[in-house]
């Protein structure tokens, strides 16, 4: 389907950048939209199928979103209400897949220009906690932790396994109520909400003056760069990007950068982000096949290279921002 034919009952075009507001595009990439499998949980969200829809590059920043998003009530919410097995959600705190992403959040977290880590216990909020996972590794450090889980079932089970709270409100709800927290982490969530400046400045709210919030995303311009030359490369595979709109948003790090400059944030730094392994990531076959895939090799690569040089070619990025308040140097 071509760009200006998009079916207006589906669809309801983006008109600005979601990052510094600009109007200027370029089309980059034509992702799929198929979600027949929920023909019978969910008719109204089996309509998106056999569709395509074009991935926008803003000019002035080279934040990437889609060019329209579906006018269906909820329908991330519809769209991501997956009714996981109970041992898939066991096998997801586990299998430690996510435990170098964490390791690095709680790294960052240590060495925050503002102290994060001094006057322990203070209080952590892990938004979009899942299982509970960096939760767990959080307190094994000192941090009083809480979550903020959406799935009903990853939820409950994040709060049997670890014994601490996890909120079934949303970051906007919790900011309303008073609760403020040192740390707040968002790892690998923002890049599935769209407009995501605001809830940017929803976690600013919920930081104590001169609190540090890590964000992890996938970096969209190296993502994209890796898809293009892996459907070159690779006979019969086709570049997938955000199939389905699972991601919303494609940072680089200077989009990263002014979002959260936008919301309010200070002391900006933008590196480089872990990626996930592949489960089981213990043993000697795991090690080796987890360090020898592409993305691993270009994660240690990169890492000995100054940042500042090649931080477009980052898979992952990892920020780190504090929140100003009087004690804070600018
Ligand atoms: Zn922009």
């Amino acid at each position: 389907m071509p760009s200006n034919s998009l079916d207006i009952t589906l669809f309801e075009r983006v008109i600005a950048c979601w990052i510094c507001g600009g109007t200027a595009f370029v089309p980059y990439h034509r992702l799929r939209m198929d979600l027949a499998i929920y023909e019978s949980q969910d008719p109204e969200l089996a309509r998106y199928r056999d569709l395509t829809l074009a991935l926008h590059r803003c000019v002035s920043c080279g934040f990437g979103q889609p060019e329209a998003l579906p006018t269906l009530p909820q329908f991330f919410d519809r769209m991501y209400d997956q009714r996981w097995s109970d041992d898939w959600i066991v096998s997801e705190f586990r299998n430690g897949a996510k435990d170098l992403i964490f390791k690095r959040t709680l790294e960052a977290v240590r060495k925050s220009s503002n102290g994060c880590g001094a006057g322990k216990p203070a209080r952590f909020l892990d938004v979009g906690a899942h299982v509970g996972r960096l939760l767990f590794l959080a307190r094994e450090q000192g941090w009083q932790c809480e979550g903020i889980e959406l799935n009903p079932k990853t939820r409950a089970y994040a709060e049997s396994v670890t014994g601490l709270k996890v909120h079934h409100r949303n970051a906007q709800q919790l900011a309303g109520s008073g609760e403020r927290y040192r740390v707040v982490t968002l790892i690998d969530v923002l890049e599935h909400i769209p407009r995501p400046v605001e809830l940017l400045r929803t976690l600013h709210a919920l930081l104590e003056e001169g609190g540090c919030l890590v964000v992890k995303v996938p970096n969209g311009r190296a993502q994209h760069l890796k898809e293009t030359w892996k459907s070159r490369l690779v006979p019969g595979y086709r570049a997938t990007l955000a199939d389905n709109l699972v991601h919303v948003n494609h940072f680089n790090p200077r989009a990263l950068e002014l979002a959260l400059r936008n919301a309010g944030f200070d002391q900006i730094r933008v590196g480089q982000g872990a990626p996930e392994e592949i489960p089981p990531v213990t043993g000697f076959r795991a090690l080796i096949r987890n360090r020898m895939r592409p993305c691993f090799l270009g994660f240690y690569l990169l890492e000995s290279l100054p940042s500042s040089w090649v931080s477009s070619l980052f898979l992952h990025l990892q920020a780190v921002a504090i929140k100003p308040g009087p004690h804070t140097s600018r």
